[in-house]
């Protein structure tokens, strides 16, 4: 059985109280929310913090009206039938049912990167003397690759990217927004722009017809391989406006501005297909509930 290492447990009841935990403890404490990828992580010794701050004591990081509080979990996501369907089609496709229940929006956009080589036990991970990610001197994906190359796995980022999301960062010196296009590095240790003191509390999206679609090796649960989203854009925003198209599971290049088009289309034509089957998927959705609409899609 593996146990999680000892650590320091804070539970503050306000996102400035966490914020001052955490400017005070420094690196050697992490956040938590659901918990669901983190004490995995932990137990495999992926990381070992000091201290752990927990948000599910905030109210602030569910409740509020203006935006999507980070702490809201996937399951509430599925529920709220005022968000974009892509969205909940995407939190609805992430692991199970009981990881949803747990798992918050802000965890999931905030979640490690993944590799067969790293997501392994100890004894696995010294056995082939560690990688570059932790404690090791080479990628073994990638031998002559200086840096990691291990990739985001998240569902509802290329779904909330496509919608043109914005997140909040605060810490005890401030706060500020980050487009979601921009959070993320094209690195598989420091993959994103978030400084370790900031706790990400909401996000921000315009409600435009969308989908997700997810490619997993099973079907049953697992993380994409490949995850594509598209959104309208309404006639009244700029041609250079990014939001429209995003695939997860790729580079960072890739991930929010969608240079896969090859993926989604080979020219505008087919792009528009996917539009007019997000708009049918909304029609759809005010009949049904969105879980029914996923499983179909992974029918197909
Ligand atoms: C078996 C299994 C299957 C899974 N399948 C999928 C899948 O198919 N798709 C998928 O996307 N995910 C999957 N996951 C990963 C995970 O369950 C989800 O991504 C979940 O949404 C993570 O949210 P959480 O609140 O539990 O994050 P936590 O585990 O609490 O945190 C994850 C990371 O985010 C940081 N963090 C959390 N909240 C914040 C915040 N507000 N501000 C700043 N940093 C924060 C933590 O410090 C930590 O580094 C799976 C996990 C397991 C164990
Ligand atoms: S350094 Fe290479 S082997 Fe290690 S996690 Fe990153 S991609 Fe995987």
């Amino acid at each position: 059985m593996m146990r999680l290492p000892w650590f320091e447990f804070r539970a503050p009841r306000s996102i400035g109280e966490a914020a001052r935990i955490l400017a005070g403890e420094g690196p050697h404490a992490m956040l938590i929310a659901g918990g669901t990828d983190l004490l995995p992580n932990m137990k495999r010794r992926q990381m070992a913090p000091k201290t752990l701050v927990s948000l599910r004591h905030i109210p602030e990081m569910k409740l509020n009206e203006h935006a999507i509080g980070a702490g809201t979990t996937l399951t509430e996501i599925v529920k709220r039938a005022e968000l974009p369907l892509g969205l909940r089609q995407a939190a609805h496709q992430v692991a199970t049912v009981h990881l949803r229940n747990m798992g918050t929006l802000g965890g999931n956009l905030c979640l490690d990167t993944r590799c067969n080589y790293y997501n392994q036990n100890y004894e696995w991970r010294k056995a082939i003397d560690f990688c570059l990610k932790k404690d090791g001197a080479i990628c073994w994906v990638a031998t002559a690759s200086k840096r990691c190359v291990a990739m985001s796995s998240t569902d509802c980022a290329p779904a909330l990217l496509a919608l043109g999301a914005k997140v909040k960062l605060v810490s005890a010196a401030g706060e500020r927004e980050v487009a979601l296009e921009n959070f993320y590095n094209n690195d598989g240790i420091d993959y994103l722009k978030r400084r370790p003191d900031e706790i990400l509390t909401e996000i921000r999206i315009d409600n435009s017809p969308s989908c997700y679609w997810k490619l997993r090796r099973r079907g049953a649960f697992d993380f994409p391989v490949l995850g594509v989203a598209a959104a309208t854009r309404k006639k009244t925003q700029r041609r250079g406006d990014r939001r429209g198209r995003a695939a997860g599971g790729l580079a960072r290049e890739a991930h929010g501005q969608c240079r896969p088009r090859s993926l989604l289309a080979q020219g505008s034509h087919c792009r528009f297909r996917r539009l007019r089957a997000a708009r049918a998927a909304r029609r759809r959705h005010a009949r049904d509930p969105p879980a029914d609409h996923a499983v179909r899609a992974m029918k197909r």
